[in-house]
Order: C-alpha cells, then structure tokens, then sequence
C-alpha cells in the first residue's frame, strides 16, 4: 500500500509504451479467438439458425403493452417466478427444476462456473457446438474432446471407453446435433452416465425439431439436465432467454452462482408471452421442417452431399471445392452461410440455416451457380 505524507504531492500518473507492459490477459485465454459468425452484410442471411419469421402477429404490440406496466426504477424479479411457473407448466415439470437466463449460453455458463472450472475436465463430441469447450475454456476448466465416427455417429463402446478413462465433470451431448444436424441415439444418455461420474448437459437448442428430448430423463437423483432456447424455434434470438430443467439440488447451485438480478424484466415478459403462443411455434416449426426437405433434396441433387437433419439448418459438402471458397461466392450473391471447414473433422462442409422459401430459393440458385461454374 501507498501512503502519501502531509503535502507530499502524489506522483503522476505513470505514462505507458503500451498496456501490455502493465496488464496481460489470462495465459490460458490468450489463444481464444472467440466463436463469432462474420456478420456480413448481404440480403440472405442463413448462418446462425434463427427463426427466418418474426414472433406471430400481435406479439410485439402485446409485449410493447406489458412492457408499459414495469416498474423501472425497481431491479426485476430476481428468481423470474412467473415465466419460471409458465416454462415448468409447458413441460409438466416444477418451477424449482428450471432455471432461466440470458440465452441458453449464459445457462451454459452458469453450468460451468458451478460444476467445472480449474482443475476439472469438460468432456465434448467434436464435431460439436463450438461455445460448449469454449465456454469451459473460459471458466478455466480443460476440454477433453472426442471424435466422432463415420456419418458424426457416436460409436458407444468408443464413448464409454473415452469417458471412463477422462473422467470429466461435465459431458455435452447436443441432440438434435448442431452442425451436424442429427439427432443422437437416446440410449447415449444411460451410456454416458454409467461410464464417469459426471453431470450430462443435454443440450436441446432445436428440440422443437428432434426425435425425442431428455427432459424425461429428468429427476432428483439422476445428474442429468436439459437446456432450451427461445433463440431458434421460439422466434426469438434478440431478447436472450434460455433455461434448464433438472434436478432441484443442481438449479439451487446455479441460482448461487448467477449474478443477482441477471435476467432483465423486458426479456421475462418476453418469454412468459412467447409461450402463450405454442400453436404457432409448433406451426412454424412444420413449414421449416417441409422447406428442409426441399433445400436438402436439391443440394442432393447438385451432387454434394447433404447430412440428414432434424433440426432447421443442413450441413452440406463442397464436393471437392474449397469450402471458403463456396462460401465467398454465396457472399458474393447476397447469401450468408456458415462455412464450418475450419471446424474440427469438418473440412470441405458449410452449414446452411433454413429460411423462408423465398431466401432458400435465392441460396439454391446462388449454389447451384457456383457448382456449375
Ligand atoms: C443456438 C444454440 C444455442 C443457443 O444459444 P442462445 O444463447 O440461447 O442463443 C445453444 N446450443 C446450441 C447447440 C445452439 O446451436
């Protein structure tokens, strides 16, 4: 500590060559380059599996109503009762197996920060959903990843092997699969947890789109949760809400790990709102399934090779051509895609969101241009 005498004048501030000389980031973070979608500015934006449609006629005015009602000058509901009580009613689960906050990544986060960090091992399928290993990074924890099969499959003897032998705290497992699309076998979930003693995360970002979903998996004495998105089938990626169903001893160790008040009163109306409006969402769901089938059967048909999905995107082949490439010359037509070829194991594969069918027809054109160059 500095003390300064009576009258003795405080030196000046010190004058730096550069930060760097003062202040360094985390040795273990330094090699993050953070998971970002370049935002392009083009007409057809299909790279980060949003909803192509807006929330249902009357939902903002509505909203902008509700909106009117809150108290400004008071911090929100800390525990987020009501949208809480309406996301349990919606899985026939209890409040206190749900946990919410800013989209499913700071659920993500929240997961990690109570159960990984230094010193602990997360485990993730590669090719998987990037923010999983990291965000686990950034808590300090270390990745342990495993490749998958031929197809993306898991092979299970493979899993229990890798599992039992990292012994991780936490494991990923997304079904539907994003970028792969595909949905897991349900029985990984008894695999996983018969090989390590670990906390399976199953993340259910496009579960509106997939086969089956773990929330019955769910109970007090099973370490096993769910986590959801309003971002993807919920049309609703600009308010951030995400949450968890799982046991009531894991949510009470995330409400005290969460900063206070972390979930703002306008993003809770949005979600307690959003969920009276279940029809439409199931609708919208319908109409992106049937457009997917078309888009998938036409990239089929240009002779690249398109993985079957369950969810609303497609991961296809280059066939051959460089992937960075492809995906410049649908820049340069106005479309916006993901191109996934840096990705661990997937080199020469882009992934496609499914829009409307009026921006899916721009892309297809636009691909099949470029196939025939
Ligand atoms: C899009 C996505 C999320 C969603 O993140 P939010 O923070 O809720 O927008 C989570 N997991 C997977 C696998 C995703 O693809």
């Amino acid at each position: 500590m500095r003390t300064y005498a009576l009258g003795v004048v405080p030196a000046p501030p010190r004058l730096l060559g550069s930060l760097h000389d003062v202040i360094t980031v985390r040795d273990d973070l330094s090699f993050l380059s953070g998971y970002h979608s370049p935002q392009v500015d083009v007409s057809v934006r299909l790279n980060t599996n949003e909803s192509p449609l807006p929330p249902p006629p009357g939902f903002v005015e509505e909203l902008s109503k509700r909106v009117a009602g809150v108290a400004w000058n008071r911090y929100p509901d800390r525990m987020a009762d009501q949208l809480r009580q309406a996301i349990a009613g919606r899985h026939e689960v209890s409040p206190d197996q749900i946990f919410v906050a800013n989209g499913s990544n700071e659920v993500l986060q929240t997961v990690l920060l109570a159960y990984a960090g230094h010193g602990r091992r997360v485990a993730c399928f590669e090719p998987g959903y990037q923010m999983h290993a990291q965000i686990s990074r950034v808590v300090g924890a270390d990745v342990v990843t495993f490749e998958r099969g031929p197809d993306f499959a898991l092979d299970p003897t493979r899993v229990a092997e890798f599992l039992a032998d990292a012994q991780p705290s936490i494991v990923f497992l997304t079904s539907p699969n994003n970028p792969t699309g595909r949905s897991e076998p349900k029985e990984m979930i008894d695999i996983i947890c018969a090989s390590c003693d670990c906390l399976l995360v199953v993340d259910e970002a496009y579960a509106e789109f997939g086969r089956w979903s773990a929330l019955d998996e769910v109970a007090d004495n099973r370490p096993v949760v769910v986590t959801r998105t309003f971002s993807k089938t919920w049309s609703m990626a600009a308010a951030r809400l995400g949450y968890l169903v799982g046991p009531r001893a894991v949510v009470d160790s995330l409400w005290r790990t969460v900063l206070p008040y972390h979930l703002d009163a306008v993003t809770q109306l949005a979600g307690i709102l959003a969920l009276e409006y279940v029809d439409e969402m199931a609708h919208r769901v319908a109409a992106i399934v049937d457009e997917r089938e078309r888009v998938g059967l036409q990239i089929a048909e240009l002779g690249l090779e398109v993985v079957p999905s369950d969810a609303n995107f497609l991961l296809f082949s280059s066939g051959g051509r460089d992937a960075s490439a492809v995906w410049s010359a649908l820049v340069d037509r106005q479309v916006l895609v993901r191109d996934c070829s840096g990705w661990p194991g997937l080199s020469g594969w882009l992934r496609v969101t499914i829009g409307t069918s009026a921006e899916n027809d721009v892309f297809l054109n636009a691909l099949k241009e470029i196939v025939n160059e």
